[in-house]
């Protein structure tokens, strides 16, 4: 499905306030982009979802330049930009300092195998970028490293970041990296996971790939 630059930014728009509305994200803190022709759109810097409008995205060109008479993009957006860059399967990204994900990002804990969903993320664990300063170009590098061709990863003392073929799909992937930082946490606090094999997650990742809706053959339509 192609999708016009119009509805683009009304599904900015829309992850933003599902990112409020579902405890991910509070205050200015999150942002996401989404490809859009040679560029990318993205969520402007410092505005309130509630503020948000699909007129306030940005465009950000190939050459890293905002549209002008705008408003000044997310200060990630070299690490949206770069992730969109290196990633031809990615068109959309969610960033977010959601509580779970950004308490192990803290930790430096790494999720491991602790739970079947963990492979919703594109590999047996959910990794974490070390630190670089937010916004520069070493920590856009340092996502992109760390997500080896997955994902979701954490960023380490900052929060978690996820990319899919498209925003809404992002958008779950950033929610189930959550819930498994809060399972994983949970576990912890009562003397660790017991963690799932790497056989028992390649069956997994296996069967993800087989999931959903059978294609109708010709002779069922
Ligand atoms: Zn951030």
């Amino acid at each position: 499905m192609s999708f016009t630059e119009q509805d683009l930014r009304e599904q900015l728009v829309d992850v933003m306030l599902k990112m409020a509305a579902r405890g991910l994200n509070k205050g200015t803190s999150g942002n996401c982009s989404v490809r859009c022709g040679e560029g990318m759109l993205i969520t402007p810097s410092g505005v309130v979802p509630d503020a948000l409008t699909p007129q306030s995205m940005v465009f950000v060109d190939a050459s890293g330049a905002a549209a002008e008479g705008g408003l000044a993009p997310s200060s990630e957006w070299r690490m949206h930009k770069g992730l969109l860059d290196r990633r031809p399967d990615a068109q959309g990204v969610v960033h977010c300092h959601s509580h779970y994900a950004t308490v192990l990002a803290c930790a430096h804990r790494p999720i491991p195998s602790v739970h079947y969903m963990v492979a919703v993320s594109g590999g047996p664990t959910i990794e974490i970028a070390p630190y670089s300063m937010f916004g520069s170009a070493e920590l856009a590098e340092a996502v992109i490293e760390t997500l080896d061709g997955r994902f979701a990863c954490l960023m380490a003392n900052h929060g978690q970041i996820a990319l899919a073929p498209n925003l809404g799909r992002a958008l779950a992937i950033a929610e189930q990296v959550e819930e498994q930082a809060a399972v994983y946490w949970g576990t912890l606090a009562i003397g660790g996971p017991q963690l799932l094999t790497g056989e028992q997650m390649a069956d997994i990742a296996a069967a993800f790939g087989r999931y959903g809706q059978p294609k109708r053959r010709p002779k069922d339509a």
